[in-house]
């Protein structure tokens, strides 16, 4: 079985054919290649500081895989990012001694810090720039199956890479994906997939979003009659860059006349690569202009066909806090597919979207057994009632990949090839069904609680679903929800949920009213509903945010360090910045009616 999980990192397989088989054969056998995979890490990283606290005395090295196995899952304990935080930072520091893993780790990445409120550093090998290369050329020869594209084509891509920076022992440091588009990995990708991104590498690096976005734009535009898709690694950055589309356009349609760029580019990098691909172009200018003006006149639906009509779907991670932008999506989209993009984190890819053509509210993710040693541990929900004093799931021993369950939620574990050991990943998950004897995972929620004030327990999911019912009034009277989050109130006795809501367009304060009534309504966790009836927990608070306010916060987190790529707006927050622009920001607010 060695032979399949190495097949692929030795850069064997080029043609959509030999991929897809690779996997159907990886698949087939997952629960194998899962045991071969951890004796695989484990035995290449024998003897690193973090594993000889457990594994220290047994000669690992002579025992077979699957007594391996079952001695690592009796003796390495589950773990969580802290865990590994004192080692990782030991390595940032420069000690070379193998701390994690036996290869020397050169790169850190890190990981968004949008959904924990603290970025992480993991480490980033050249196994992550190879997994990355791999789960991107399998999704594509997926997806060509359904929605084949031109060889030579296009990709308009919203990437945006993090500033890089090093640490006091000399390492690289910046989020995944920019070492993923700085490494050789990722020009391979363009070649391996026959499509080509239409920004070069210094729009990518640009280090500023704003500038960034709008040479992207624009040459997307330049290039319109070429494009074969558009994609974004999370969903928000695409419809993030549209909505500034519909400011940018005449701008845009005047550099492409006059092959010039307005005066917005600063940064000299870019303006020299961008002015080197595109000349003057008057008739596509005029042509895009007259379209924009149409466009305009429909609050830009079906944006994305009318200015590339040779797309032929939009790619992009689209579950789980991304579902809440879908509806301008498909706005914008007007019936083009939209194909869910893959589950991955900083400190490993999971799975893969292996049928393309369902909508995104039902894709589920194949995990790929080659690309970590994956453990599952089984969630299930309070019975109603009870209280656990702050704990959001009881749980279950973790099992194997082999042995998870049709219908059962679990958080997933990871161990790494770049030296974590049994961490927790904190996402919740759900076993959707089989790929062959690899599992679908449907992605839940992080698992984390994020609205609590005493017995109640809400998830990210909880809210989102909440906050969908509330915004059904509000599009009812014409209004639009551009984003939201949340904020448990404990300062004052009872405590409180609030939600803040940024809208667009105009809307009375009665169905603003009965929009925060039903979301208070619409809570249905049990410990919330008692909570509410005892006035334990006081009526939930809306407040309604001056346009432009996630923008705000987006900049505050970029100003911080993070990546647009990566971002992802905090579904609750008690970050006093963020809670200082929310407030400030503030115009109207509103309390519920329900449960007096
Ligand atoms: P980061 O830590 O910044 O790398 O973000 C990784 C996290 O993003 C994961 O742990 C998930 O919570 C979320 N995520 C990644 N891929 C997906 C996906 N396809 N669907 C839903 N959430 C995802």
């Amino acid at each position: 079985m060695e032979p399949l999980v190495s097949y692929y990192n030795n850069g064997n397989g080029d043609s959509v054919c030999d991929i897809i088989s690779w996997f159907e054969v990886v698949s087939q056998n997952a629960g194998h290649v899962q045991t071969q995979l951890l004796c695989q890490i484990l035995k290449q990283n024998y003897g690193v500081e973090y594993l000889k606290k457990w594994l220290g005395n047994y000669n690992i090295l002579e025992m077979e895989p699957c007594a391996l196995e079952s001695l690592f899952s009796s003796v390495v304990p589950l773990a969580s990012h802290a865990d590994f935080d004192p080692y990782i930072q030991r390595i940032a520091d420069g000690e070379t001694a193998p701390l994690l893993t036996q290869q020397p780790i050169t790169h850190l990445s890190l990981s968004s810090g949008t959904t924990e409120g603290r970025q992480k550093f993991v480490p980033f090998t050249r196994h992550s720039a190879q997994t990355t290369l791999q789960i991107f050329t399998l999704a594509a020869a997926y997806r060509s199956r359904v929605y084949p594209t031109r060889e030579g084509g296009r990709i308009l891509e919203f990437i945006y890479s993090s500033n890089r920076f090093k640490t006091k022992g000399g390492l690289t440091v910046g989020t995944a994906t920019t070492h993923y588009y700085a490494s050789e990995e990722f020009k391979i990708k363009q070649h391996k997939t026959k499509s080509f991104t239409c920004s070069p590498e210094e729009v990518i690096s640009g280090g500023d979003y704003k500038q960034s976005t709008y040479c992207h734009l624009l040459l997307g535009l330049f290039f319109s009659d070429q494009v074969e898709f558009i994609t974004s690694a999370f969903v928000y950055s695409m419809v993030q860059a549209f909505s500034s589309f519909e400011e940018l356009w005449r701008e845009i349609c005047n550099d492409i006349r006059d092959g010039t760029l307005g005066s917005r580019i600063k940064s000299p990098k870019m303006r020299k690569a961008v002015l080197e691909i595109i000349s003057p172009n008057s008739n596509l200018a005029s042509k895009l202009e007259a379209a924009c003006q149409e466009l305009e006149e429909v609050d830009w639906f079906g944006l994305i066909p009318k200015l590339w009509p040779k797309a032929k779907y939009v790619y992009s991670i689209m579950t789980g806090s991304m579902q809440p932008y879908l509806k301008k999506l498909r706005h914008y989209a007007n019936g083009l597919p939209l194909v869910s993009a893959d589950y991955g984190s900083t400190e490993s890819w999971i799975g893969v979207d292996v049928d393309p053509s369902l909508p995104p509210e039902d894709v589920t993710f194949a995990v790929v057994p080659t690309f970590s040693y994956f453990e599952f541990i089984p969630l299930h929900r309070h019975e109603k009632g009870f209280s656990s004093g702050g704990d959001d799931f009881l749980e279950d021993k973790p099992i194997p990949l082999s042995q998870v369950k049709v219908g059962q939620e679990y958080e997933v574990v990871l161990t790494t090839f770049t030296g974590l050991y049994r961490c927790r990943l904190g996402d919740v998950v759900e076993v959707a069904g089989f790929h062959k004897g690899t599992p679908k995972l449907n992605f839940v929620c992080r698992r984390k609680l994020i609205l609590t004030v005493n017995i109640d327990k809400n998830t990210e999911k909880d809210l989102q679903l909440v906050v969908e019912r509330g915004s059904e009034i509000l599009n009812k009277a014409k209004g639009e929800l551009v984003d939201f989050t949340s904020y448990a109130d404990v300062s004052n006795q009872p405590g409180h949920y609030v939600i803040y809501w940024e809208i667009k367009g105009k809307v009375e304060d009665k169905v603003l009213g009965a929009c925060c009534t039903e979301m208070d309504k619409c809570f249905a966790d049990h410990g919330y509903v008692v909570s509410r009836k005892t006035n334990s927990i006081g009526p939930l608070e809306l407040c309604v945010l001056e346009r432009g306010t996630f923008k705000k916060i987006l900049d505050s987190f970029i100003a911080n360090g993070a990546a647009l790529s990566q971002f992802k707006t905090p579904r609750c927050t008690n970050n006093h910045v963020l809670l200082k622009i929310l407030n400030t920001c503030t115009t109207k607010k509103f309390r519920s009616t329900a449960y007096t």
